[in-house]
């Protein structure tokens, strides 16, 4: 890549993750001044939407707008973004301190009102709403965040509707969605030094003991690894071995690994608020190779690669979401295993783990520059056992840009 991302993690690689790299990063790439920039950008796509205001609650649009993380609580703490004039966050008393912490808060963009336990907040929202509305409007249109909880959603209906105006509600990810699809440099870097993170988990993890442990105690030493390499937060650490490894979301249990099993490690945390997601694939000999893997596995680890091969290297700007699933999935019907890979071959990664575009056969969507998503095709027996190779990618300027880069081979361990 020649923009700014491979410039920033190149700086970076410099200095191996350690505790807090992730957020220590994060402040130093994205700044009040970003914010300000999304912030408007957002109120242009309210604007373009043809809406009366944009309405987010905790999560991942939230943070990417002003850089607060809000905890989901029962008390409401809301972003209004309205089509004209400043964005307004409705935040609880005892959380107003945390939220003016944030970067869009500090640099003054974004006005806060705190509301104490008698308040009304759901007046609150109304009042911003209609403070920043279209003009001649009976109807007012608002987006709404798509994971809203119910008792929020109700409630700001009907303080919209106590005005005398009828709210018309959509969801915010049809008017600003798009808005964090396409991966900024500063998020690219992210991105990318999240997969260098998880990357020496795969590598540590790898090269350790496996026979004799539980799925569970390797899954507590991912999530220590995950954390010790700059993850604010583990995620996820799937550890399925043997007939487990069959079984796509398995996360861990009590079964012990033993010599002759496969074993399928999906792995990844938040980094600076990225997402990190990776998946190898381990066969577990025995000492001195007692359990070779069987030739049957050999041939369908031989497939997947190749279907992930296909996949990694038809992705580049103007083709199409489904046509990238197809490139995985083409090779592995041709094998005559189609039936055994049931899954989509990915999903779009960013402030949230899984997010658009999705990799799916239905997505005509075109991929441009800057989408960041995984390649992650499976074959799986059921009661038998599984194999995945998952990588996190960016469609580049002219060709795919792979964030993980440990060995895509099947990793055939010992002990
Ligand atoms: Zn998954
Ligand atoms: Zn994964
Ligand atoms: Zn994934």
């Amino acid at each position: 890549m020649s923009d700014r991302s491979a410039e920033i993690s190149t700086a970076y690689a410099a200095a191996l993750p350690s505790l807090g790299a992730g957020h220590a990063l994060e402040a130093r790439l994205i700044g009040p001044a970003a914010y300000a920039a999304r912030l408007s950008a957002a109120r242009d796509a309210v604007n373009d939407a043809g809406l009366d205001a944009v309405l987010l609650g905790f999560g991942a649009d939230m943070r990417y707008l002003t850089g607060y993380v809000a905890p989901a609580l029962e008390r409401l703490t809301m972003l209004v973004v309205p089509a004209r004039g400043e964005a307004t966050l409705i935040v609880p008393r005892l959380e107003a301190g945390m939220a003016g912490d944030a970067p869009a808060m500090r640099g003054g963009h974004v006005a806060t009102i705190p509301f104490g336990e008698t308040d009304d907040p759901f007046a609150l929202v109304a009042t911003a709403v209609r403070a920043g509305a279209r003009a001649g409007n009976s109807t007012i249109g608002v987006a709404i965040s798509d994971r809203l909880w119910a008792t929020f959603v109700l409630r700001i209906e009907a303080a919209l509707a106590r005005g005398g105006a009828t709210a018309k509600m959509r969801l915010a990810s049809d008017a600003i969605g798009k808005l964090r699809m396409v991966k900024a440099p500063e998020e690219a870097a992210l991105l990318r030094a999240a997969g260098r993170a998880v990357d020496t988990v795969v590598t540590a993890i790898t090269s350790g003991k496996l026979v004799g442990r539980t799925e569970n105690d390797v899954a507590r030493e991912v999530r220590e690894r995950l954390t010790s390499a700059g993850h604010e937060v583990a995620s996820f650490a799937i550890v399925g071995s043997g007939k487990n490894s069959a079984s796509p979301h398995h996360e861990a249990s009590a079964k012990v690994i033993e010599a002759g099993d496969a074993i399928v490690l999906d792995i990844g945390g938040q980094f600076g608020g990225y997402g990190s997601d990776t998946t190898r694939t381990i066969w577990v000999t025995g000492p001195n190779g007692a359990v070779p893997p069987t030739d049957d596995f050999l041939h369908r680890y031989a497939i997947l690669k190749q279907a992930h091969q296909a996949a990694t290297d038809h992705v580049r700007p103007g083709v199409s979401c489904e046509s990238v699933d197809q490139a995985a999935r083409a090779v592995i019907e041709a094998a005559g295993l189609g039936e055994r890979f049931f899954h989509r071959t990915g999903h779009g990664i960013g402030l949230e783990e899984h997010e658009d575009p999705y990799i799916v056969k239905g997505n005509a969507t075109k991929l441009v520059p800057g989408h960041a998503f995984s390649i992650e095709p499976g074959i799986y027996v059921e009661g038998l056992n599984g194999a995945r190779i998952e990588d996190i990618v960016l469609c580049g300027e002219s060709a795919v840009d792979q964030l993980n880069l440990t060995s895509r081979e099947l990793y055939v361990v010992a002990g």
